[in-house]
């Protein structure tokens, strides 16, 4: 039974810790730029509601790219399978999360997937609701929901940022509105988008998350089917094929868990059948993903033999 006391983890956490120094934190969105990069906390959520933390627990960070998972199951349950496929493709790329060259090179041109900037955004663009307001409110219930915290909500500053300087993310929304994928007004989408990139939590707050996808999409605590099941499914396998962008492939033979992560440093984990894990650590390697974050994962997968391969 994998780590069953704090210590057991802050130890796994200590080690992990020696990667930090050489990442560097993300700094193209310039609030994230005032990150810690030594810091890194890790949590564990078990189904019976039992959970293990270590390092700063009470650290907060953006989603950013984990949001991406979240948006994805919903715009699902609003739009169906049909309609989110048929302008989103179901393929990695290969390529860095932001970019736009298989925009153009492939036919039809719909962004592959969904985990890669230009999938998530066409993503949200599907998210339904009256207004930007209404379409983030029902995105923040449901994450209130899938981590149990009703007091979740978006970090403005960060969104303020991110809206001010996503100048490619602005090239690949017009790119897509050009090829009739999103047909809303760009600075709408962007505003909600840089809103769901910033929506903030803790590492505990993440393993819940990740636990309610590792459960196929049951609130352990309480038995409520927050995601379909065949929608948690989805999300899962972009999870395994894409979620740590280009580096995924060599994620799924080093550790073996559907995992994503975001340029804030946080990866959610869900192990099927048995526990979700959040982590947060802001230096991140040369592909975006969190360098000692990583680290830990591969530790607890081989120390815990946690791959499904
Ligand atoms: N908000 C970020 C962006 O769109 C998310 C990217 C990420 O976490 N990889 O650039």
């Amino acid at each position: 039974m994998p780590c069953r006391t704090n210590e057991e983890l802050q130890n796994l956490v200590e080690e992990a810790k020696r990667e930090a120094p050489a990442g560097k934190v993300a700094d193209y969105i310039p609030a994230l730029e005032k990150a810690n990069s030594s810091d890194l906390s890790a949590a564990i959520f078990y189904p019976d509601g039992t959970c293990y933390s270590a390092g700063d627990i009470k650290d907060q960070f953006t989603l950013q790219s984990i949001s991406k998972v979240i948006s994805l199951a919903l715009a699902l349950m609003d739009r169906g399978e049909e309609k989110v496929f048929s302008l989103v493709g179901q393929e990695p790329t290969g390529d860095p999360f932001n970019s736009i060259v298989k925009l153009e090179s492939h036919s039809p041109n719909k962004p592959l997937n969904p985990m890669i900037n230009a999938g998530a955004l066409a993503v949200t663009h599907l998210i339904a609701g009256v207004d930007v307001t209404e379409r983030l409110e029902r995105l923040l219930c449901f994450i209130q929901d899938l981590t149990g915290n009703h007091s979740i909500t978006y970090n403005k500053d960060i969104a303020e940022s991110e809206f001010e300087t996503a100048f490619l993310n602005r090239a690949l929304c017009y790119f897509m509105k050009q090829h009739c994928v999103i047909d809303e007004d760009v600075e709408e989408l962007m505003n909600l988008y840089t809103k769901q990139c910033a929506i903030e939590m803790n590492s505990l707050d993440l393993a819940r998350m990740g636990c309610v996808l590792a459960m196929d999409g049951v609130d352990p605590l309480n038995g409520r089917q927050l995601i379909p099941f065949h929608i948690a499914r989805i999300c899962k396998t972009f999870m395994v094929t894409c979620g740590m962008y280009n580096a995924s492939g060599e994620f799924a033979i080093k550790v073996g868990i559907p995992a994503k992560s975001g340029v804030s440093g946080g990866v959610m984990g869900a192990v099927p059948g048995r526990f979700g894990i959040g982590i947060y650590g802001p230096a991140l390697d040369e592909k975006g993903n969190s360098i000692a974050g990583l680290k830990l994962l591969d530790i607890m997968s081989k120390k815990y033999s946690l791959s499904m391969f």
